[in-house]
């Protein structure tokens, strides 16, 4: 080799690192891991004083209230895999929300100036803000989250609303999901449906929403995650208003609600809790498992 070139090769490093260790690196996966930040997260979770409407469907209503009443919280792995999951999720979730293209001139909402924090409902603003001057682009989307009268304890965050027609707003549901139940999808899930009626229904008591929403009728948008360009990644699905499902909420509610008012009363557990004799694994993995049999013996 001349000289020039062992010189070069021992003295150069290649772009300020040491060739060492990442160069030896070529699994595709192992490398990601190297460079990248893929670890996984641990959150600690408390117990809140409403029932998120995201969760309606599958919330125990039992351990929720032993979770508050003795002050339990625990720590939630999110392997890394799940936290890509909700990434995504949350990334098509800002791009519906924020772009213009898709939802187009029907979308409402609440848009927030970044620059002064004023908030206002409508279409997408096409002005500077009003307030500090800083120029249209400068309004970020932002869900409405519901605002119950004293005494309903239910929380949520509806993604959109849709005026179909002049007058008639809806809410709207965005939902990412895996591309073999998107193909094989022709009704919208039912935990999907519970959730909507939820928001059309509680939205209605909501004193902060300058708009009347429509009671009767939502939407859910489903959005495959596996998009080949040969079929449209979007399925929309109508959802009516349905008693089976507010009778659930609300009955989850008044149960809640008894508990939050009166220390004494605790509802039965679930029904697959008790049918597995309490071992099946979500309740080993309850945090609130040792207070839900505790409470069966007294
Ligand atoms: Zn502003």
């Amino acid at each position: 080799m001349p000289m020039i070139l062992r010189k070069l090769r021992t003295t150069v490093p290649v772009s300020g690192v040491q060739a060492t260790g990442i160069d030896s690196v070529t699994d595709p996966a192992m490398l990601a891991h190297r460079l990248l930040n893929l670890e996984g997260r641990q959150e600690r979770r408390f117990f809140d004083h409403r029932l998120r409407m995201s969760t309606m469907h599958a919330v125990c209503v039992r351990s929720q209230l032993l979770g508050l009443r003795n002050n339990v919280s625990s720590m939630e792995n999110l392997p890394v895999s799940l936290r890509v999951t909700f990434d995504i999720g949350n990334a098509i979730h800002l791009f519906l929300q924020n772009g213009g293209g898709y939802l187009g001139k029907n979308r409402l909402g609440w848009w927030q100036c970044l620059a002064c924090g004023h908030k206002l409902f409508g279409r997408q603003p096409a002005a500077k803000c009003s307030r500090c001057g800083a120029l249209e682009g400068a309004f970020q989307y932002a869900e409405h989250a519901l605002h119950m009268p004293e005494g309903v304890p239910v929380s949520g965050h509806i993604d959109g609303f849709l005026e179909v027609s002049p007058g008639d707003i809806r809410v709207i549901d965005f939902k990412t999901i895996n591309g073999d139940d998107f193909q094989a999808m022709t009704a919208p899930k039912p935990e999907h449906c519970l959730q909507v009626n939820g928001y059309m229904h509680y939205v209605q008591m909501d004193d902060t929403l300058p708009v009347r929403i429509n009671a009767n009728r939502g939407l859910l948008l489903y959005i495959s995650k596996k998009h080949t360009g040969r079929f449209l990644p979007f399925k929309m699905f109508h959802v009516r208003r349905e008693r089976m499902y507010l009778d659930v909420i609300e009955g989850k509610v008044a149960e809640f609600r008894h508990g939050l008012d009166d220390p004494t009363y605790l509802p039965q557990p679930l029904q697959a809790c008790e049918a597995s004799t309490f071992k099946s694994a979500a309740c080993r993995s309850c945090s609130t498992y040792a207070y839900c049999l505790a409470a069966l013996r007294q």
